[in-house]
């Protein structure tokens, strides 16, 4: 199997529950939505194409066993041989994804963002299969009119991550949260802009 291959490099998580810890991130090329807000643009032209094995070579240069898929959308190309190969080689799998598109793979860990452009596919912006296979869900806030999109039926944690880290859009999340303290939803900046790290 050839994946159509953005980068891979070795970093932090920066943003979602997850953040904090050394990851290996496998960007895929390309994605089926056009967020003004994107802030991976350059992943949305053909990558590399690379074997899984080629993938696999890459990553074993980091001396880490945690991998992140990402994008661009991922789930755009046929997950399952990548995630298989590095599952037996006990790799830490992590994925994100839009959500648009379903696949059920064995992950350690799933982060679904949907977005407001995803809503040309589905109602809620994203497949809703996932609400039982994601780990959590990801909204980006532009503004307080983005707190109404995020579905309320959704029983896992829900990071909310203003965006570019925007501080008056932090403070109305503040508010937001502590007028429903009972929500799983948890405020997140995107940590690796923060600190400047890549
Ligand atoms: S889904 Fe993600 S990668 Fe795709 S356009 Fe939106 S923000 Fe960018």
């Amino acid at each position: 199997m050839v994946y159509n291959v953005s980068e891979i490099f070795y970093s932090i998580q920066g943003e979602g529950l997850l953040q904090g810890l050394p990851m290996v991130f496998i960007r895929l090329a390309g994605c089926n939505l056009r967020c003004p807000f994107c802030d991976t643009k350059y992943a949305f032209k053909n990558g590399e194409k690379k074997e899984v094995k080629e993938i696999l070579k890459e990553i074993r240069q980091y001396p880490c066993k945690k991998v992140c898929i990402t994008g661009g959308e991922p789930f755009l190309q046929n997950l399952f041989p990548l995630v298989k190969t590095l599952k037996d080689k006990k790799y830490y799998l992590t994925a994100e994804t839009n959500g648009t598109l379903w696949q059920k793979i064995p992950l350690d860990w799933l982060t679904v963002s949907p977005k407001t452009d995803g809503k040309k596919i589905h109602p809620q912006g994203y497949d809703k299969r996932f609400l039982n296979t994601a780990s959590e869900f990801k909204y980006v806030i532009t503004g307080r009119q983005d707190l109404s999109f995020i579905d309320r039926r959704i029983r896992k944690p829900v990071v909310l991550q203003p965006v570019d880290n925007n501080i008056e859009i932090a403070g109305e999340i503040v508010m937001f949260l502590k007028k429903n303290s009972g929500r799983n939803w948890y405020l997140r900046l995107q940590m690796h802009k923060v600190t400047g790290i890549r």
